[in-house]
């Protein structure tokens, strides 16, 4: 099967099927990871560019490897290095690296909709990785990966999504992947960080952890976005942690069998116990070696592969 878009912007706009046949994909090409020689052939001539305006350590590593197990040629352009400090805006500097032919264009941008913006523009495929408070596709997909393995199905299961649910765009692209897929998705956090429209996608809203995590399947804690706030969202560090965070004790809420995840990076101490994060039931690494083999399958679906 073939994915027939031309971009991956956000799972807002993937169908249930689409993210069953990258899932697939994924699967089938996590093995090449454990080989002596981690290399196929299969986008050999395939040029890819990474543009990244805000940080990252996962996203950014795992698109790179990704490209070349497929053996694409990949390009990051640093943005801090870039002419964009001189005053380029973004439409012109895509517009330049578009004239130097690249098949795709991953983007990382503080601004929500950058990836779409350039989606209309640009005749290359542009990949979401992350804009603004928006959306973080390949994020969501490698959690439901993970899930998937963890679990054996994504129906039927309740999730808690717990923490900076405003700011995220993890949580938000969760949101539309899981209930998709058929789960219950609980959002929990200070009333500051829960946005009401979520809701209307059908996520349940609570500022009690307990109600969240009681029988939870899975348990998805989140960074608090402190780059992003303006104002006071919380009282202190300390208070949050104490009410928000995720220990022995509050995790003993949920189902036994319950698998924590966590996108990273981590603020140990802050929204999850380090005994937590590293413990049995953690599938924190997990989920950044499944991030490998959802772009993987992500730059070969978009470049027309099956
Ligand atoms: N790495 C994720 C993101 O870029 C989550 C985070 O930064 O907390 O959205």
């Amino acid at each position: 099967m073939r994915l027939k878009r031309k971009d991956l912007l956000g799972l807002a706009d993937l169908t249930p099927e689409e993210i069953t046949l990258i899932l697939d994909t994924a699967a089938s090409l996590k093995e090449i990871s454990t080989r002596p020689i981690k290399k196929v052939p299969t986008l050999r001539g395939k040029t890819v560019v990474t543009l990244f305006y805000e940080p990252s350590t996962r996203t950014r590593m795992s698109f790179e490897i990704a490209t070349k197990r497929l053996s694409a040629d990949t390009v990051n352009l640093t943005v801090a290095a870039s002419s964009a400090v001189k005053g380029e805006t973004l439409a012109d500097t895509a517009a330049n690296l578009e004239a130097m032919n690249p098949d795709l264009l991953v983007i990382r941008h503080q601004a929500s909709g950058a990836p779409h913006f350039l989606a209309r523009r640009l005749a290359c495929g542009v990949i979401n990785a992350g804009d603004g408070t928006h959306e973080h596709p390949t994020q969501a997909l490698l959690d439901l990966l993970t899930v998937r393995e963890a679990k054996g199905t994504l129906s039927g299961l309740k999730v808690a999504i717990v923490g900076d649910i405003l700011h995220s765009r993890v949580a938000r692209s969760n949101v539309h992947g899981f209930l998709k897929m058929g789960s219950e998705v609980w959002l929990a956090g200070p009333a500051t960080m829960l946005p009401p429209g979520l809701a209307a996608l059908g996520a349940r809203l609570t500022t009690s952890l307990r109600e969240a995590l009681t029988g939870a399947d899975v348990v998805m804690m989140l960074r608090l976005q402190l780059e992003r706030m303006g104002q006071h969202f919380f009282s202190t560090l300390r208070e949050y942690s104490r009410t928000y965070g995720l220990n022995p004790d509050t995790l003993a809420w949920a189902k036994e069998d319950a698998i924590v995840m966590h996108p990273g990076p981590l603020n140990r101490g802050v929204e999850i116990d380090p005994a937590v994060a590293d413990g049995p039931r953690s599938v924190i690494l997990e989920q950044v070696a499944n991030g490998v083999a959802v772009r993987m399958a992500v730059l070969l679906l978009l470049s027309g592969g099956e």
